[in-house]
């Protein structure tokens, strides 16, 4: 851990693969940009993840992780939304966050910053008792930042359930947002998951600063008024995109056979279809994503997860516990084999879609999975599930362009015929070659603002001074 001169910085990811990932770019970045020393303190309520492990065996011998024993969640009942899990976990280990950091002060290897994400905030008690300075790390966009920092104003305001709501609710900067697309929490709030995400982004005032993973471009009028100046908000810095560069839980036989079949494609041909590192679909909804996929004659690689009436039902473990294959309607495999390839749970997306022969990505609309899109210039169709995925199925629909809408029906589902649809307006419609245009912009665009003198490169290093700053005044003590 901390060299004699380097700053050390403390980082909390709380449970989820999709926030992990970003996290650990960032860590990389302080460590070979800034010379940092990154130590991951990993909280759980049981023993870690494959996926989880899988990703922190990724990471340089520069960057520690330490495991903090699991909270007591045994009185959470099973029902208990992701993010109430989320929230306790983090909450609960503060008692064990204390003793580590009592015996890294003891050994003076106090690290001079805590990063937290969206979840994470009850550690700021911890931080603040050792004079630790605390960050917030927000793993989505700008837009989605400016809702939650005006949602306790919302809060005060709206007395009925959001999603009664009849106007879209218009907040500067924000793409303008009905309430059934708020984020999945404020569906319903009533729930302690809402009660949950109220006390974290209330807290988010506690940060002195917020980095975002998002950049200028992609969203400059909704970055410039986050940056505006605000008595309550901390200051606010855009430092994306922060991508996935490892493969991590992929089955070595998967990529080869992903990697390997792709270069057989013709260029731009093939659709990328997944739903992140948790989502899942109910059993029709399944169907009739494969019967569209088979009826649409495009080539596709679809990772497949067993369907569950619970779209998150596999965020703490992407792994199906049943045969995700055994669900695919019969013959499909079959129909399909010259032109799909069928990956079960886990698929190495971030070489997959840096491939030239992928021409799109069916997406949940996780930002990870958008950032990496975007990256690659890889057009999206917008398939939301849970979390904060609808917002950002809006900004990326309606404000950026850069993503074709997969409608649902009145019966909550996404048909065959409209999947056959979508996927040929994205492959060779004309709306598809807007959408590729649009991202090969923003691919530009996030070349530009990694260079060394980019928008986010500045904001990361203007962070970095400071942390650098906090560190020569603790080790002064
Ligand atoms: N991921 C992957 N293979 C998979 C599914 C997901 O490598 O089969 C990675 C993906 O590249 C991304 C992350 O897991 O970095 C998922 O994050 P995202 O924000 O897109 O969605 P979430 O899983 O948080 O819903």
């Amino acid at each position: 851990m901390a060299e004699a001169n380097s700053s050390h910085v403390a980082i909390i990811p709380s449970p989820g693969i999709g926030h992990l990932i970003p996290l650990v770019e960032l860590a990389k970045r302080l460590v070979d940009n800034h010379g940092f020393i990154v130590t991951f303190v990993i909280p759980g309520d049981s023993p870690p993840s494959k996926a989880q492990r899988s990703v922190l065996n990724s990471l340089p011998s520069s960057i520690a992780s330490f495991f903090l024993p699991p909270a007591d969640l045994s009185d959470v009942p099973s029902t208990a939304r992701i993010e109430t899990r989320i929230s306790l976990t983090v909450t609960r280990c503060n008692p064990a966050l204390r003793d580590l950091f009592r015996s890294l002060s003891a050994e003076k290897r106090l690290p001079a910053v805590l990063v937290v994400d969206l979840f994470g905030t009850d550690a700021f008690d911890v931080a603040t008792e050792f004079h630790v300075s605390p960050y917030i790390f927000y793993a989505s966009n700008a837009n989605v930042l400016t809702f939650l920092l005006h949602l306790p104003k919302l809060d005060e305001t709206v007395s009925c359930e959001f999603r009664d709501l009849t106007e879209p609710v218009m907040i500067p900067g924000c793409v303008p947002i009905t309430g059934k697309d708020f984020v999945d929490p404020c569906q319903d709030r009533n729930d302690d998951s809402y009660k949950w995400l109220i006390h974290n982004v209330k807290r988010f005032k506690e940060a002195e600063g917020i980095l975002v993973n998002s950049f200028i471009d992609l969203e400059p009028n909704t970055i410039k008024i986050l940056q505006e100046p605000a008595p309550d908000n901390p200051p606010v810095y855009p430092i994306g995109p922060l991508v996935n560069s490892g493969s991590y839980d992929a089955n070595v036989n998967d990529e080869y056979t992903c990697l390997n079949w792709l270069d057989n494609q013709p260029f731009g041909s093939v659709l990328y279809v997944s739903f992140g590192s948790g989502g899942t679909l109910t059993c029709e909804q399944f169907n009739e994503l494969a019967l569209g996929l088979a009826e649409s004659g495009k080539r596709f690689i679809w990772v497949i997860r067993s369907p569950s009436g619970i779209a998150s039902s596999s965020y703490f473990n992407p792994h199906s516990q049943t045969d995700p294959f055994s669900f695919l309607p019969q013959g499909f495999l079959d129909q399909t084999k010259e032109k799909g390839l069928v990956v079960g749970s886990w698929a190495p997306q971030s070489q997959i879609l840096t491939h030239t022969s992928i021409g799109g990505f069916l997406t949940h609309c996780g930002w990870n999975s958008t950032l990496e899109s975007i990256v690659n210039g890889v057009p999206l169709i917008a398939w939301p599930l849970y979390a904060e995925q609808k917002m950002n199925k809006l900004l990326l629909v309606e404000d950026v362009g850069a993503a074709l809408r997969a409608r649902l029906g009145e019966d909550g589902i996404v048909g065959r015929e409209q999947v056959v649809r979508v996927v040929k307006r994205l492959i060779e419609g004309e709306e598809g070659k807007a959408v590729r245009n649009k991202m090969k912009e923003l691919k530009e665009g996030a070349v530009r603002v990694l260079r060394d003198d980019g928008f986010s490169t500045k904001s990361l290093n203007e962070v970095s001074l400071k942390w650098k700053a906090h560190q020569r005044k603790i080790d002064q003590e």
